[in-house]
């Protein structure tokens, strides 16, 4: 009769009695036989729905209370992803990065480590200017409304962050200016005319990098034009020489592919860099700073030196070559004379320079008047660095209303002058945005300089208190995050832009592949420059990166346009690619609605679990790409339900071979603790995150081929069941509250459980990180060194059992290692995962220390 009813899958489940979790505690496992008898997933959805209900409060509670109680200290683990723009809608790649971030910090917290994953929003550019103009809103307002909406992306997901400022806060912006005054002082940041890329259609001037190979802008797409104009720089060549060099750099992660980047962008340093000023009294009229390069730095000193200018130079305008444009004086003459600076014809014009030294006699190098010169520019300010001849200052100006300002008075009298420290931060003033949306300018000029009030406009000069009037660009967006992993160690409401004492370079920078050179570079830049002030104990910001590459998404295109996929069905002449997501293509995903439809465990399982960070993701159909989880998560529910069932005597189990009973159990603890290493590895070392997912399934199948047999009863069975549940929890914490609960239900706190570090009676994100239990488990420790290209190579690995390391201190690693001590660079420890020994040359020979070490 409930055959007929009921149909042939109860059938085939009625050959195993019924069972029914004995646990007083309701679950998802209450109900008997609630997997068994699916044999499609497409219940998955509602059940992990249910469970996010259930536990998305107290997982949340959990975690908010550990980051509101964290304290950073100096040897805090930094973890820390890219600000996201606030544009209002968090897109599929964010959630790649911020899952990535999340993992690392919860993995590591679990692992006993004092971890900070801080956020912000790098919040100031350009979308919120147009957005103002378009719509009469305030980019405040705008801005800040976009945060709000991505927080709650953000926290829907599950991340757990250490909210900070964003860049456009004052209390954030106030430092800015600090640090471009900082720059100022130290005679790094200076005004130069120089020949501007301008964007006639966002009407602003774009950096270099902005423009690309075709003479476009990166952002509109406009054909930039050549225009002259005076603009704010900072000398970034003052340290090409360092940031080309890279010898901090500790080649791990993505690190030498991005320094190979940024060192073809700087080139070479092959000569030295002057900045000669023109006085106002020149009879060129321009009150400018005049940049030399040269190789050879002796040629002041020559009587019959010239400086050679190209064409393309500033001051060429008008003039034939040949031509004498203006005399400057030479400060490396001691008798005061004048230098002529004369237009030269391009074929005789060394490549990428604008302006060199020339002579009319033939010279020989002259090391004691190089260093002469070289020394006298040090100590009046006129550089002599040495750098590349391509390499340009960075070009911090923007005629932008929604940016930093910058903090300068402009006074008749005494030129440019630093606004008082006091007095910061200068704030943007209200502006009334109906004028803005129908004012075009063809003039490079800011709307603070149109339209900001008067009382703002008009101060007193700082120095000589008459008239004088504001600075009305404001800093690019790069200069904003340059060093904002610097303030993140601080409170906004700290009288100091950072904590030098506590501060430590990022240990993992995780963010978009796409945005690498430029950011990194500047923030290299900025480190450098605050190390050389005696602000920071390091130059070198980040210590491993981890660039992720973009999410890419199915497209459909019929005749050259995008179509949808529901279009393209059925079709045979649509085009299939994979593109970067966007909206326009029809194939922006939005998080939330995958959130609400799969929950978010869901959505961070099929993240993680398809390709390592650095590999392209390829977002297929949703079906696709959530079929495997729903599979991955089914597994799981079965064998939890399976495993009440028999701690409740309700399954039988076979019977395993007398004689082999003590070698099967070990060697099934042996796997066990393989995989919980590999998968910490994974996550922590090698950030190869897909080979921990894929490990997570080799625990699973462990437990799923043994779930029938005696071993089930066993408390190492027990481990590797708590173990998978705990590793789950920074992965899909909701769905492992709900597992460990069932779990824990049917099992009493035991002396092993206390052995292996489980806490029955706590929720599972309280559980620490598995032990192994091994003590012969042997760990890999890598010796590396620099080779001669000064990258980082592995010389040796060896095996240690875990009984030698104990307690994994640097000092007690050192004390393995005594007989090689001096030759340590440094070491690196991943705590319970992995150790990296740094040597400071290629030719020490590693002797075979102890007879437990053996060759990996
Ligand atoms: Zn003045």
């Amino acid at each position: 009769m409930i055959i007929s009813l009921l149909g042939p899958l109860t059938f085939r489940i009625k050959l195993i009695a019924p069972y029914r979790s004995c646990a007083t505690i309701t679950t998802i496992f209450s109900e008997p036989n609630k997997f068994k008898s699916k044999f499609d997933y497409s219940y998955v959805p509602a059940v992990l729905r249910d469970i996010e209900n259930k536990w998305k409060n107290k997982v949340d509670g959990y975690w908010n209370n550990v980051v509101s109680k964290q304290q950073t200290t100096s040897d805090t683990k930094y973890v820390l992803s890219m600000f996201p723009y606030p544009s209002g809608q968090l897109h599929l790649g964010h959630t790649r990065i911020y899952t990535t971030a999340d993992l690392l910090f919860k993995t590591s917290f679990l692992c006993g480590e004092n971890v900070v994953n801080p956020m912000g929003f790098d919040s100031f550019g350009l979308p919120a200017e147009n957005a103002a103009r378009i719509n009469n809103q305030d980019p405040f307002v705008w801005t800040n409304s976009n945060m709000k909406q991505m927080k709650s992306q953000l926290k829907n997901l599950g991340y757990h962050f250490h909210w900070r400022e964003s860049t456009s806060d004052p209390s954030y912006y106030r430092w800015t200016q600090w640090l471009f005054l900082e720059l100022f002082k130290s005679g790094l940041a200076y005004q130069g005319i120089s020949q501007v890329n301008w964007d006639p259609i966002d009407c602003t001037v774009l950096a270099d990098e902005q423009v690309d190979s075709d003479g476009k802008s990166w952002r509109s797409g406009a054909i930039v034009e050549k225009r002259f104009h005076k603009q704010w720089f900072i000398k970034t060549n003052a340290f090409a020489e360092d940031l080309y060099a890279g010898d901090d750099i500790i080649d791990t992660g993505h690190w030498s592919f991005i320094l190979a980047h940024q060192r073809w962008w700087i080139q070479k340093p092959n000569g030295y860099l002057f900045y000669l000023t023109m006085s106002e009294n020149d009879k060129s009229g321009l009150d400018n700073i005049l940049q030399i390069f040269t190789p050879y730095p002796e040629l002041f000193c020559t009587p019959k030196a010239f400086i050679g200018i190209s064409k393309q130079h500033w001051l060429s305008y008008g003039k034939k070559p040949g031509e004498i444009v203006g005399q400057i004086r030479n400060p490396f003459l001691k008798s005061n004379e004048k230098i002529d600076i004369r237009l030269i014809d391009d074929e005789n014009f060394p490549p990428s320079t604008q302006a060199t030294l020339f002579t009319a006699r033939e010279t020989h190098p002259d090391e004691t008047k190089r260093s002469e010169v070289l020394n006298r520019a040090s100590s009046l300010g006129l550089g002599g660095y040495y750098t590349s001849r391509s390499y340009r200052d960075w070009l911090i100006s923007r005629q932008r209303f929604w940016g930093t300002p910058i903090p300068i008075v402009h006074c008749k009298n005494c030129g440019p002058v630093p606004v008082d420290d006091q007095d910061l931060p200068i704030q943007l003033p209200h502006i009334d945005y109906s004028k803005i949306s129908s004012f075009t300018s063809t003039d490079i000029s800011s709307p603070l300089k149109n339209f900001a009030p008067n009382d703002w406009l008009s101060v007193e000069c700082p120095k000589c208190k008459t008239d004088a009037i504001r600075e009305t660009d404001t800093c690019d967006t790069f200069f904003d995050s340059s060093w904002y992993f610097l303030r993140y160690f601080t409170k906004p409401s700290d009288r100091k832009p950072f904590d030098k004492i506590r501060l430590r370079p990022v240990d993992c920078y995780i963010g978009g592949k796409e945005h690498s050179a430029l950011h990194l570079f500047y923030a290299r830049f900025i480190t450098h420059f605050l190390q050389s002030k005696g602000y920071l104990e390091f130059r070198e910001p980040f210590h491993t990166l981890l660039m992720q590459a973009i999410v890419k998404a199915r497209t459909y295109k019929l005749n050259g346009k995008y179509i949808t996929a529901m279009e393209a069905e059925d079709r045979k002449d649509v085009e299939v690619t994979f593109e970067k997501m966007s909206k326009s293509k029809g194939t922006g995903i939005d998080p939330d609605l995958l959130v609400q439809q799969y929950s978010s465990d869901a959505v961070r399982w099929t993240i993680l679990s398809v390709g390592n960070p650095e590999s392209e993701r390829l977002w297929d159909s949703e079906e696709k790409e959530f079929g495997p989880t729903f599979v991955f998560f089914h597994r799981i529910l079965l064998t939890i339900e399976e495993y009440l069932a028999v701690k409740c005597g309700q399954l039988k189990t076979k019977p395993l071979d007398a004689g082999k009973y003590d070698e099967i159990i070990k060697d099934f603890s042996k796997q066990t603790d393989h995989h919980i290493f590999n998968v910490l590895y994974s996550i922590c070392s090698s950030y190869q995150i897909r080979n921990g997912t894929s490990t997570i399934h080799k625990l699973i199948n462990l437990l799923r081929a043994n779930i029938r047999n005696d071993i089930v009863h066993t408390k190492e069975y027990e481990r590797a069941l708590a173990s998978l549940i705990i590793m789950l929890s920074p992965f899909v914490p909701c769905f492992a509250s709900e597992c460990w609960q069932a779990f824990t239900s049917q099992l009493k706190a035991n002396e092993y459980c206390k052995s292996y570090g489980f806490d029955y009676s706590k929720n599972v994100v309280e559980q620490k990180w598995p032990k192994i239990i091994d003590s012969n488990f042997m760990y890999i420790v890598r010796f590396t060194c620099r080779n001669e290209n000064g990258r980082e190579e592995e010389k040796k690995r060896i095996k240690i059992p875990l009984k030698l390391l104990q307690s994994w201190s640097v000092n007690e690693i050192r004390n393995l290692f005594k007989s090689i001590d001096e030759h340590i660079e440094w070491i690196e420890i991943v705590k319970n995962c992995s150790i990296v020994i740094r040597l400071k040359n290629q030719s020490i020979d590693i002797p075979p220390i102890r007879d437990e070490f053996v060759d990996a």
